[in-house]
C-alpha cells in the first residue's frame, strides 16, 4: 500500500475521532499517529482501532525532530494531518511556553521534514511526491474577536488575543509561507469550537456535565453571555476529509457549524437534558449554576461563514447543537457513570 499518512495529535478529541472515522471510510489508506500523549492525549480514545492492522500509534514529540526524519524514513509518508497541539486557552494564559513550543516549533519542525522528504528544490517534488499534502488544523480563535454582527471569513485579517490563538495563528503563518516560498501542497482548515464524544474533562462541555452530575457548582465565566459557534466533532472530521482529498493547495478554509450560543444558553439546555436523562433525586441541575470571574482577555464571540467549504467542498453539518449535545451528554454519562 502506497498511501500512508502521519496523523499528528491523534491520541487527543478531534485527531481520534478523526482517525476511527478515516479508518473506516478509507481502507487503502496506512495511519501512524504521532503522538506525545501529554495530559491532553490517551490511548483510551482509541480502542476501537487498537488492532486495526492499517493503523500504527508513536508516542513522541512533533518537535524532536530525529524522530520525525526517522518516522519519514521508516514509512515514506505521503501525506500529513496535523492536529497536535497545546490547545486550552486557560491553560495558555498560566503556561504560555509549552504553546509557542508545540504549536509553533512543532509546526515548524514537521513542514520542514516533509519538505525535505518529498521536494528536492522549491517548487519541484520528487517524482513519485508529487500528490504529497500536509494539512494543518487551525481555529477560528486566530481572528480573534467579533462583536454582535458579522462572521469570520477567509479573508477575515488575523488578530489573535491569548497565547493559544497567536501560537495557532503563528503557526498557520508558517504553514502558509511553505505554499508561497517552496510550492508545498498545503491546505489550513479554521474551525470553530468543537463537541463531542472524547473531549478532554477541562473544556466548557465536559465540566459542565461532570459538575452537574457530581453535584459540584458548574462555573460559568463571567456572565455568561460569550458566544462560541459549536460544531459536532464529527462534522469537522468530514470537514477535514474533504479538505485534505479536494481542497486546493495554499487555501484556507473555515469550517463551522452555523449553530451560535451562548454559554449560558449551553449550560441551561445541558441541565434540562440532565433532569431528563439522568434525573437528581432533589430539584433541578441549573441550580448548580454560578458565575464566576471571567478568564482574562476573553474573547465575547467567534462565529463562523462556512460558505467557501460548502460551495467548492459540498461540506455540510449533519448535526445542529441540539441535536449534538444528546450524543454528547448520553457519551458522557456511560463514561462518567458505568
Ligand atoms: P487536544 O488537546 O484534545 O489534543 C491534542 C493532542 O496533541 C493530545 O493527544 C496531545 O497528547 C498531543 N500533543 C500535544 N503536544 C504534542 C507534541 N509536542 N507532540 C506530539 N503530540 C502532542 O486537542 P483537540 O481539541 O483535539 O485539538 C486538535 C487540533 O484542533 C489542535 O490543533 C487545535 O488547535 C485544533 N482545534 C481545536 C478545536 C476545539 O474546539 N477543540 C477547534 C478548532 C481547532
Amino acid at each position: 500500500m502506497d498511501n500512508t499518512i502521519l496523523v499528528t495529535g491523534g491520541a487527543g478529541f478531534i485527531g481520534a475521532n478523526f482517525i476511527v472515522h478515516f479508518l473506516e471510510n478509507n481502507t487503502d489508506y496506512k495511519v501512524v499517529n504521532l503522538d506525545l500523549l501529554t495530559y491532553a492525549g490517551t490511548l483510551d480514545n482509541l480502542v476501537e482501532i487498537d488492532n486495526h492492522s492499517n493503523y500504527t500509534f508513536v508516542q513522541g514529540d512533533i518537535c524532536d525532530k530525529a524522530l520525525v526524519e526517522k518516522l519519514f524514513k521508516e514509512h515514506d509518508f505521503k501525506g500529513v494531518i496535523h492536529f497536535a497541539a497545546e490547545s486550552h486557552v486557560d491553560n495558555s494564559i498560566s503556561g504560555p511556553e509549552a504553546f509557542i513550543k508545540t504549536n509553533v516549533i512543532g509546526t515548524f519542525n514537521l513542514l520542514e521534514v516533509a519538505r525535505q522528504h518529498w521536494m528536492s528544490a522549491p517548487n519541484l517534488y520528487k517524482e513519485g511526491y508529487e500528490n504529497c499534502r500536509f494539512h494543518h488544523i487551525s481555529t477560528d480563535e486566530v481572528y480573534g474577536t467579533l462583536g454582535k454582527e458579522g462572521l469570520f471569513t477567509e479573508e477575515t485579517p488575523y488578530a489573535p488575543n491569548s497565547p493559544y490563538s497567536a501560537s495557532k495563528a503563528s503557526s498557520d503563518m508558517v504553514v502558509r509561507s511553505y505554499f508561497h516560498t517552496y510550492g508545498m501542497n498545503v491546505v489550513t482548515t479554521n474551525c470553530s469550537n468543537n463537541y463531542g464524544p472524547k473531549q478532554h474533562n477541562e473544556k466548557l462541555i465536559p465540566t459542565i456535565i461532570r459538575k452537574a452530575i457530581t453535584g459540584e457548582n458548574i462555573p460559568i465565566y463571567g456572565d455568561g453571555l460569550n458566544v462560541r459557534d459549536w460544531l459536532y466533532v464529527t462534522d469537522h472530521c468530514t470537514g477535514i476529509e474533504l479538505a485534505y482529498k479536494k481542497g486546493i493547495a495554499g487555501e484556507t478554509y473555515n469550517v463551522g457549524g452555523r449553530n451560535e450560543r451562548n454559554n449560558l444558553y449551553i449550560a441551561n439546555k445541558i441541565c434540562e437534558l440532565l433532569d431528563k436523562m439522568h434525573p437528581k433525586v432533589k430539584g433541578n441541575y441549573k441550580d448548580q449554576i454560578t458565575f464566576v470571574t471571567d478568564r482574562p482577555g476573553h474573547d465575547l464571540r467567534y462565529a463562523i461563514d462556512a460558505t467557501k467549504i460548502e460551495d467548492e467542498l459540498g461540506w455540510k453539518a449533519d448535526e445542529n447543537f441540539e441535536t449534538g449535545i444528546v450524543k454528547t451528554i448520553e457519551w458522557y454519562l456511560h463514561k462518567l457513570t458505568e
